[in-house]
């Protein structure tokens, strides 16, 4: 094709989604896609050496918002040149280090937010601008001013401005969408659209945080390095991260960002990438400038996390409970190393929420480990059409239940997807964790060895197993050996395997440890179920309703009978954290979330998610999060590793 109608196609398209972006602040694709328009533009710019004067590669931002009054940046904001593979930041790196051997990096994370800059004079706020195209911003300083940990006068009484990136934290996002009706898609769109409402007090509402991270004007002080802006920005109690770092080889560039890619998920401040930027001012202002970004610093991204396609269609599935789950077939996608074609809706009402359609693209999220999940839709098409909740279960063929936002089918004993996914359950790692037996698996013991219940597990013989395909003679001794050996599995495994309602992994920890033996949790009355901590009314109820049910009774005895025996539980639970609830943070070198959590709960203590005045210890690690900030807020104790150690031993 004649590049010129293509540059032109893109600029057409990189404008449409500007002002979507930009003025309506709704966005209709991901970044990620977005900045591939914009690269593919740019590429043949380049390539051709031709530019049309009103490419969008010639300037830096947008129109700012009509309604919000503009103003000139004292100083324009630049923008950041980005990487996205290594070996390209090496060149960079390698290009400044030929011209300054010495040079020092500082190395910061990038902030997924809205940059902001304010303006300080006698030691008070005067204005907040947004960035607008970098020359022009608009003027939301009452906006801004609700952000409650940004200092609304400081000690420094010259005029000074400082800029950092308000954001959202995705706790808050999460708490924000559980609460509201239209939830919000991610945590950039709701900052963004949080400061540039015009009404103050929905900002003040979202609950946004605010970054610093730079110092573009400063009256007097001579500031010399983005160590001395961090110092300056310390002083004058503004909020910056514990994680900036100052480097100089490339090794510990690598070595950070790896990590930092690795830990993004558990950190609650949505990092897009990281930002190197030379220590030295003078060094910076000798480089100087590009015609569009500054040469001294440079953005390494990572891959995306968030990609739009389409939906193609909606399966509906039946889980053990019988829960009903909507799985969405999208058009194939590559999302942080995968392949993805399906993605979970959770349940109709989030359908319904989301306003989710077949043939509209939609935002697919993929979080490490997790099912990727449809966050909203980012346009319709002409083709879309709503998508029908089925009244009858797809797999039995009774009428569904609607239970406040969810859909059940209630044929409990009769449904074979339900049937299906109770034994898969009881085999999976955290139950009785037999070894081998795939979801397939478990389909062909059901259509051709007519096994109903788990405990029809322990009568297969080998010769029943031979009979099935694929399975030759060291397959078939494997899984044979592996569900024998299963019989004796710790109390909270073998609770967790029998799949009552609302029992997941902690709560039958939780029972294991207060009961003891199966025989105690079985006879336990609800009042006695209900005080062990953490198990509330509706769970104690689930545990009622399970053992009132005879059947199960009669499926339990089966399995005693065939030998299978839960281990008491020996531990007595008076070890040294006996009533201490701890909150995990950062990483630790010599244990995983999940180590130092059995560390933990094998003394006797409590791991919970989030701290408050109940928090008795921190542990952190390296690259610690919010949670830091707000146990030293709360005078929490505080542990290191080296602490916890030495505690445990
Ligand atoms: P981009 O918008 O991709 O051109 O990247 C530049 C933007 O990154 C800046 O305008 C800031 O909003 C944002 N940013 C986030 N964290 C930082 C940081 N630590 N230093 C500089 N800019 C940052
Ligand atoms: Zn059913």
């Amino acid at each position: 094709m004649d590049y010129k109608k293509r540059m032109r196609e893109l600029i057409e398209q990189i404008n449409e989604h500007n002002y979507n972006y930009y003025i309506l602040d709704n966005p209709t694709i991901s970044d990620a896609d977005y900045d591939k328009l914009l690269d593919e533009l740019m590429k043949l710019e380049k390539d051709n050496n031709f530019v049309f004067d009103d490419s969008p590669s010639q300037r830096v931002g947008a129109e700012v918002n009509s309604n919000f009054e503009k103003e000139p940046h004292l100083v324009p904001l630049y923008s950041l040149d980005k990487r996205q593979k290594i070996d390209e930041l090496k060149a960079w790196y390698d290009d400044i280090m030929s011209k300054y051997p010495n040079t020092k990096f500082s190395f910061e994370y990038k902030f997924d937010g809205l940059t902001i800059t304010i303006l300080y004079e006698n030691g008070v706020f005067q204005k907040a601008m947004t960035r607008g195209n970098g020359v022009i911003g608009e003027v939301v300083t009452n906006q801004v001013k609700t952000i409650k940990s940004i200092p609304l006068s400081i000690p420094y009484k010259k005029k000074v401005i400082v800029q950092g990136e308000a954001i959202m934290l995705k706790s808050e996002l999460e708490r924000y969408n559980k609460k509201n009706a239209e939830p919000l898609k991610n945590v950039r769109n709701a900052a963004a659209g949080a400061i540039r409402n015009l009404n103050p007090q929905v900002t003040k509402e979202r609950n946004l945080d605010m970054y610093f991270y730079a110092v573009p004007y400063i009256e007097t002080e001579d500031i010399n390095s983005q160590e001395e802006v961090f110092q300056f920005l310390k002083e004058n109690k503004f909020k910056v991260h514990s994680f900036n770092k100052i480097v100089t080889k490339f090794e510990e560039i690598t070595e950070l960002i790896n990590k930092v890619d690795k830990e993004k998920e558990k950190i609650d401040i949505l990092i897009d990438g990281v930002v190197l930027k030379i220590n030295e001012f003078k060094t910076c202002e000798e480089l100087g400038y590009t015609s569009r970004f500054p040469k001294f610093a440079i953005a390494y991204k990572f891959a995306p996390q968030e990609l739009t396609s389409k939906v193609l269609d909606v399966k509906f599935q039946v889980g053990r409970t019988g829960k009903i789950t909507p799985l969405a077939i999208i058009e194939p996608i590559f999302l942080s190393g995968a392949t993805i074609q399906r993605a979970t809706l959770n349940n109709y009402s989030d359908i319904m929420r989301k306003k989710v359609k077949i043939n509209s693209y939609v935002y697919v999220r993929r979080s490490n480990e997790v099912i990727p999940e449809i966050m909203g839709v980012a346009r319709d098409t002409e083709d879309s059409r709503d998508i029908i909740l089925p009244t009858v279960c797809p797999s039995c063929g009774q009428p569904l239940k609607q239970e406040d936002i969810e859909t059940f089918c209630t044929n409990y004993w009769g449904c074979p997807a339900q049937i299906q996914k109770r034994i898969v359950h009881f085999c999976s790692k955290d139950a009785m964790n037999i070894e081998g037996v795939s979801d397939k698996t478990i389909d062909s013991f059901y259509t051709k060895l007519k096994i109903r219940y788990p405990y029809q597990l322990y009568d297969l013989s080998k010769e029943e197993l031979l009979t099935l395909d694929k399975f030759k003679d060291k397959k078939t001794d494997n899984i044979y050996d592996n569900i024998q050996n299963s019989k004796n599995p710790t109390l909270d495994k073998f609770i967790y395997a029998l799949g009552i309602k609302n029992i997941g992994k902690k709560t039958a920890k939780d029972l294991a440890r207060h009961f003891k033996t199966f025989e105690n949790f079985k006879n336990a009355s609800f009042e006695e179920l209900n005080s062990v901590t953490d198990i509330a009314e509706i769970i104690a109820q689930c545990i009622i309703d399970y053992f009132a049910d005879s059947k199960n009774i009669e499926l339990i005895d089966k399995l005693f009978e065939r030998g299978v025996l839960p281990q008491n539980n020996t531990n007595d639970g008076k070890g040294i954290f006996e009533g201490k609830t701890f909150v995990l943070t950062g990483t630790l070198d010599n244990f995983t979330r999940e180590e130092a959590t059995l560390e933990i709960e094998s003394r006797g203590g409590k791991v919970t998610s989030s701290v408050s005045k109940n928090t008795d210890y921190l542990l952190a690690g390296e690259s610690v999060g919010s949670k830091y900030d707000k146990a030293v807020a709360l005078g929490i104790k505080i542990l290191n590793e080296k602490d916890f150690v030495d505690m445990i031993n």
